[in-house]
């Protein structure tokens, strides 16, 4: 037996397809409503911890993002200026315990594309172009749904994985919402040098952090973290030159990525955001994960590590009990928040250390910290 049967999920970024993934697996019914019109991911590359990689595994698609990602242990800071030396390599944090390596880089396009495949293949149905626009909370045991407008049935549960500025999240009535922290980020997706094993970073220059990540064999995504600027609606022909012109400070393998942006390369531009709701994150039989319930800065990129870890634990409780009753959500709560909150404290934190220009902030130590935590299972 499950604690439900009928489930529907709104959005299919990775908090929700993860979700999917393994209600379905259970034999539950999974509906997932999907605003756009079509699996996008936006960004280019992403990083994931080990605790994300061991979350995979839990689904069952650990040997295709395996297949699919850069993995790679350590992470080495460089200098700004010429030659950019190598001025730390940091030894590894493995943040899913020793059956995982340490980090994997790889395109949030093949991310998205492997998920929804597990869970299609699992059972779920997936509706994209389709908006959760309405909930009713109101019964005890059952929650009605509303898409574009008209009722979409009745569910055991919604899950309302629908991202940072969350509508599940406005319609049961949960008014936290994500604050900037004063930083913007351009990211743009390149070529890889050989030379580029691991990510490196580079603090200080005139940006607060230069970096990069290996993504594949081919690929990699760099990045460069400024002052937060009004800088949403910048022209692509711009916003190339933009990180073109802010790069020049860094050498070494900063020359492959200008020559990269030189031939036209795209960035984009984003703020960094943060916020954790307090428990709990249900009304009723719709609750809410990952960004929808809380954000950072990926100054420790635990973003998508954090909400695959709610979709995993509300996941597990719900096909391992009878009943979705107030142990249940107790149970869930109980496992999450405080692993949730030490993530966003933690990246908050690092990220203040680098706009306050704190040269005595011990960023290895609190990084550590939290990669020894997360190997604890979630
Ligand atoms: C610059 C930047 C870099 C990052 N780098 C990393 C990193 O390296 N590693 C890491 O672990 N994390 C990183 N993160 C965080 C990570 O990207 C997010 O935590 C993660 O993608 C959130 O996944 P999600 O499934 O909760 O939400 P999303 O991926 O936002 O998915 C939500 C989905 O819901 C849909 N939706 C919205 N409203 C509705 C509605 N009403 N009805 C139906 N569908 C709806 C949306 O279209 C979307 O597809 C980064 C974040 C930023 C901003």
């Amino acid at each position: 037996m499950t604690a439900v049967r009928k489930v529907a999920i709104a959005g299919s970024g990775v908090a929700g397809l993860a979700a999917a993934i393994q209600l379905a697996k259970a034999g539950v019914e999974v509906d997932v409503f999907e605003s756009k019109p079509e699996l996008s991911a936006l960004g280019s590359g992403i990083s994931l911890q080990g605790n994300a990689l061991r979350v995979f595994d839990a689904l069952g698609a650990w040997d295709d993002i395996r297949a699919a990602g850069y993995a790679f242990e350590g992470l080495n800071l460089r200098a700004p200026g010429p030659g950019a030396p190598i001025v730390a390599e940091l030894p590894n944090v493995q943040a899913g315990g020793p059956n995982y390596p340490a980090h994997m880089g790889m395109p949030r396009a093949d991310l998205a594309r492997i998920l929804l495949e597990h869970a299609e293949r699992a059972g779920a149905k997936v509706h994209f172009g389709r908006k959760v626009t309405g909930v009713d909370t109101r019964a005890n045991d059952a929650v009605e749904l509303f898409v574009d407008d008209e009722s979409a049935g009745v569910y055991d549960l919604l899950i309302g994985a629908d991202g940072l500025n969350s509508t599940v999240r406005d319609l049961i009535g949960i008014d936290t919402k994500p604050q900037p922290t004063g930083m913007g980020i351009w990211r743009t997706f390149v070529s890889r040098p050989a030379e580029v094993e691991s990510t490196e970073l580079y603090y200080g220059g005139p940006v607060y952090i230069a970096g990069y990540t290996p993504t594949g064999e081919d690929s990699m995504y760099a990045f460069l973290v400024e002052k937060a600027e009004d800088r949403f609606g910048t022209p692509d022909d711009e916003a190339t030159r933009i990180m073109l012109e802010e790069s020049r400070a860094y050498d070494g393998p900063w020359n492959s990525i200008r020559a990269d942006l030189e031939a036209g390369a795209h960035a984009n531009y984003t703020w960094f955001t943060q916020h954790i709701v307090e428990a709990p994150w249900n009304r009723g039989r719709a609750v809410i994960i990952g960004d929808a319930a809380h954000s950072c800065p990926p100054t420790i990129a635990q973003g998508a590590a954090q909400g695959l870890e709610d979709a995993y634990v509300l996941t597990e409780l719900l096909t391992s009990r009878d009943e979705l009753d107030q142990q249940l959500w107790d149970d869930f709560h109980a496992r999450r928040l405080p692993r949730a909150k030490a993530v966003v404290e933690a990246s908050v934190q690092l990220g203040q250390w680098q706009i306050d220009g704190d040269r005595d902030a011990d960023a290895g130590g609190l990084i550590f910290g939290i990669g020894r935590q997360m190997a604890e299972p979630a």
